[in-house]
């Protein structure tokens, strides 16, 4: 994959310039959803139709398309998470950029700027975003 055009500034020597300073985040406005379960996920699309890849045959999806089912050999669903306290049964599975990463019940599930997924805690979520409507 081709890496996206980046403006560097350089000194007259040829080197990047070392730039540093407080920054502020531009306001930008994302789509999120706090999960709770299975299927909480607005595309989701537990209970409709989907095509398995492999397969070409056509099923009915009980496992989110964004949030899965959670599963990690090394992690008993009867465990209890470490950070929420529900058991690891009750918890989701989401692909990042990052790669996958386990979604606690109460999770917000925020959707990028660039179409990208990756749950927040809801702390966090808290401090960083407030609501603008529907
Ligand atoms: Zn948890």
């Amino acid at each position: 994959m081709a890496l996206p055009a980046i403006h560097i500034e350089r000194s007259t020597s040829g080197h990047p310039m070392t730039v540093s300073g407080r920054f502020r985040k531009r306001p930008t406005e994302v789509a999120a959803t706090r999960w709770w379960a299975n299927g909480d996920h607005a595309d989701d699309s537990v209970g409709e139709e989907a095509v398995d890849p492999a397969t070409g045959q056509v099923y009915l999806r009980v496992e989110g398309a964004v949030v899965r089912f959670f599963c990690d050999p090394d992690a008993p669903a009867t465990n209890s998470c470490a950070h929420c306290g529900y058991t690891m049964h009750d918890h989701g599975w989401i692909d990042t950029l990052e790669g996958g990463h386990i979604v606690c019940p109460g999770d917000w599930i925020v959707t990028g700027v660039k179409n990208e997924r990756y749950p927040v805690k809801p702390d966090i979520f808290a401090i960083t975003y407030e609501s603008v409507g529907e």
